[in-house]
């Protein structure tokens, strides 16, 4: 089996390199799947409250540990605290309920989702009576707080954030006691993050790229013209290294010094996906590959959040 490289933490913990996304796996298809990607080899799963998957993906993982398969300490769980949770009273609470749906007694790491917050509550997508998201002006600089009091707590080993900027992040550093270990974002040939993956090194966060393949199942794939793994322009890559379009995307993220997180629900493109240890792109490439950006952003949360204050994505980066 494949070796699975890990990237340390700027608190000393080590992430593999590689994990499974499971956005949009459905309940129905996400246990098989955990299961199946554990037996391939992985050992990184990257999850959140709000992919209303937990259940399945901890019934895996806990019978793979009961098999014998892997132990607890083999694993690295990612789960994301939702915006309706933004308040640091309720942290504590919504990761308790992850932690349970999942049937973990902690976590490896938890990241803020995002960095704009909901009204509080049950409902996950609060709307007015105009159908508009109902929003909470909570700072994220306050659930900050409420994160670090998990580690404290033992709930979770790493503390990170998602989809900030770097503007964000910098505030965020400016009043944190405890760094973010990673910041998640959609990284990709069309959005390359240059530019903030430069600032986060130079603040020792690791950069998590999500969507690396593109996303080709995201909820609003038909109202753009993106199709990443199909660009034409991949192929030549393909034939040089001898590798899949998918994978010349993955290794691009892994050459970079990024983890990655692809999701798939087959166990075909499990394995496909997990041969990525074999090769290395070169420099040379990577930057023609950098040469696609064109500020894709393939997911803008409009509708979800682009009108908060919060709203990450106005900045350059
Ligand atoms: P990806 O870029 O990983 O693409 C997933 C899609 O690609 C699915 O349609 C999948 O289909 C298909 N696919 C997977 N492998 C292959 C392959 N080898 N060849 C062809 N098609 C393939 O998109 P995601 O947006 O899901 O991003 C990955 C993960 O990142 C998420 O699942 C989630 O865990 C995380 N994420 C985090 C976000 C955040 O806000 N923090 C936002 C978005 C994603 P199929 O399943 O049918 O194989």
């Amino acid at each position: 089996m494949a070796s699975m490289s890990k990237i340390k933490f700027n608190n000393g913990l080590e992430i593999p390199i590689l994990g499974l996304g499971t956005w949009k796996a459905t309940p129905g298809e996400v246990e098989q799947t955990v299961k199946d990607a554990i037996d391939i080899g992985y050992r990184h799963f990257d999850g959140a409250c709000i992919y209303l998957n937990e259940k399945e993906v901890g019934r895996a993982i806990n019978s793979k540990i009961k098999e014998g398969v892997v132990s607890r300490q083999d694993l690295f769980i990612t789960s994301k605290l939702w915006n309706t949770f933004h308040n640091p009273d309720v942290v504590e609470k919504a990761c308790r309920a992850s932690l349970k749906n999942l049937g973990l007694n902690y976590l490896d790491l938890y990241l803020i989702h995002f960095p704009f917050a909901y009204a509080e509550g049950d409902d996950l997508g609060p709307r007015d009576e105009n159908g508009e998201i109902k929003f909470s002006d909570i700072d994220y600089t306050e659930t900050w707080k409420g994160m670090e009091n998990l580690v404290k707590l033992g709930l979770v080993k790493s503390i990170g954030v998602s989809n900030f900027n770097h503007k964000q992040l910098e505030r965020l550093l400016s009043t944190a006691s405890i760094i973010p270990v990673t910041n998640q974002v959609e990284c990709h040939p069309y959005l390359s993050q240059v530019k903030l993956n430069e600032w986060m090194k130079q603040q020792n966060i690791v950069l998590t790229a999500y969507s690396p393949l593109g996303s080709p199942d995201r909820p609003t794939a038909s109202l753009d013209e993106f199709n990443l793994l199909a660009d034409e322009r991949l192929l030549p890559f393909a034939i040089k290294y001898n590798k899949t379009p998918a994978q010349i995307l993955i290794r691009y993220s892994l050459d970079r010094g990024f983890v990655v997180i692809p999701k798939t629900v087959r166990k075909c493109r499990l394995r496909e996906n997990f041969e990525v240890f074999d090769f290395q792109i070169s420099a040379e490439d990577i930057d023609m590959l950098n040469s696609f950006d064109c500020n894709g952003r393939l997911l803008k949360m409009i509708g979800f959040g682009h009108t908060h204050k919060y709203y990450p994505f106005d900045d350059e980066f």
